[in-house]
């Protein structure tokens, strides 16, 4: 087995066992390869062992993999902060977009994306742990800024996203998935097609299914640890 190989039956059964672990059927969690800084031979890779969903930080070269694999079935995220003039591209190429967290970049997602496509799925991007230089809307305004996305046509809102504070603790790590999880749970007694949780990376799979995670977002125990100065 290639190491992508083994390490992608690993990453399924840390999966599996944390669903049996909180008494939810594995096909509540969906798992998104996080494919940033690595060759379209190795999403390619990935993708013929079965994984379909794949999410990109950097535009440029999400297209130049979605234009290398235009004959690959694969479902494309978008994750990385978003820049207003840069809306249209992602409007166009992608079929989620999980870091939305203001109106004005949802506004423009909705305007530019295709009538001919399907809606586009949002995640809005929460700051979880309030910190500073942070991506991601304050839970407060998440409510609210739900509520006018809602009018978007061109939009689905599925649900929320975040990145955690990294720390070792596990009992802040927990609190943090948790408030993500009753935040949800808020916002679908007013919106209840809210159906997407979209929390876990390599090194919290565990603690975020038990909270709730609907999809968990893995790059390295995928692929290995990134190295920044191939970047694609
Ligand atoms: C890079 C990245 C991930 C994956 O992180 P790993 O620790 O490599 O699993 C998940 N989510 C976002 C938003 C990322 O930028």
């Amino acid at each position: 087995m290639t190491d992508i190989a083994s390490q992608f039956s690993q990453v399924t059964q840390t999966i599996e066992q944390h669903c049996q672990h909180a008494q939810r059927p594995i096909s509540d969690v969906q798992l998104l390869a996080v494919s940033k800084t690595r060759s379209a031979d190795q999403v390619a890779e990935l993708h013929h062992l079965g994984q379909i969903h794949f999410g990109e930080n950097y535009l440029q070269e999400a297209l130049d993999k979605q234009e290398a694999l235009a004959n690959e079935k694969i479902i494309w995220h978008f994750i990385g902060p978003i820049q207003s003039n840069k809306t249209r591209p992602i409007a166009e190429n992608f079929s989620w977009v999980h870091s939305v967290d203001r109106l004005k970049i949802a506004k423009r997602l909705a305007e530019q994306r295709p009538a001919e496509l399907a809606p586009l799925n949002i995640c809005l991007q929460v700051n979880i742990s309030n910190e500073e230089n942070k991506a991601g809307c304050s839970a407060q305004e998440v409510l609210p800024l739900i509520n006018e996305l809602a009018n978007f046509k061109q939009l689905r809102v599925r649900g929320l996203m975040a990145i955690p504070k990294a720390t070792d603790d596990p009992h802040e790590q927990q609190q943090a998935f948790t408030a993500m999880k009753q935040l949800l749970a808020q916002c679908q007694e007013n919106h209840p097609q809210l159906d997407t949780l979209s929390m876990g990376m390599s090194g919290d799979i565990g603690p975020a299914i038990d909270q709730g995670a609907t999809i968990v977002r893995v790059g390295t125990a995928l692929f290995g640890p990134r190295d920044y100065s191939n970047k694609v």
